[in-house]
């Protein structure tokens, strides 16, 4: 069966994985929450039979990978069907674009005025009133309101240019 391929965000990084929809379809299956002790490491483990994950790089893997189960899983119960994916952006799997902010917490004086602007969910609070990046595929390619509005500029995207990359793809490329 061909495995599913998409990018999530490790450590500020864009990453690239196969399968991890499958795995995250049989943990919701399984009755599993991002709560569950030991998580993590366990889909590190999963997810390294078909992928590279570095040595030195599995704690940040095991919460990256704990962080988009739980979006994952909140879609689901928002009715968003994005269980399915995010589409596509000029042809390519949305996951294959690596626009989405990034929020520099040190910065973020948690007005909150990100959080009303932005309803795709994209945005989330933190515990500590601040705001994080908690479903970083579902921004719009190319928007970067968010940023704009954001007065301590806490909140970055990537140069414009990097789209550049990815031309249009006529249909069944
Ligand atoms: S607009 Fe900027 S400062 Fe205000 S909550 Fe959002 S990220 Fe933080
Ligand atoms: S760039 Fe636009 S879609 Fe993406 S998080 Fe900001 S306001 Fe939301």
């Amino acid at each position: 069966m061909r495995m599913g391929y998409r990018q999530i965000v490790v450590d500020g990084s864009p990453v690239g994985l196969r399968g991890l929809d499958e795995l995250f379809v049989d943990l919701q299956a399984q009755g599993r929450t991002p709560q569950d002790e030991g998580l993590g490491v366990e889909i590190v483990t999963q997810m390294s039979k078909d992928n590279y994950i570095p040595y030195d790089a599995r704690e940040l893997f095991a919460a990256a990978f704990v962080r988009e189960y739980a979006a994952y899983l909140a879609r689901g119960e928002m009715g968003s069907g994005r269980q399915r994916g995010y589409g596509t952006w000029r042809g390519y799997p949305r996951e294959q674009i690596p626009w989405y902010p990034t929020v520099n917490e040190d910065l973020c004086n948690g007005c909150g005025s990100c959080l009303k602007l932005c309803r795709t969910g994209v945005l989330g609070p933190t515990d500590g009133g601040k705001v994080r990046v908690a479903d970083p595929f579902g921004c719009v390619v190319g928007c970067s309101s968010c940023a704009n509005l954001c007065k301590p500029g806490a909140i970055t995207f990537p140069a414009r240019s990097i789209l550049d990359a990815y031309p249009y793809k006529p249909p069944g490329r």
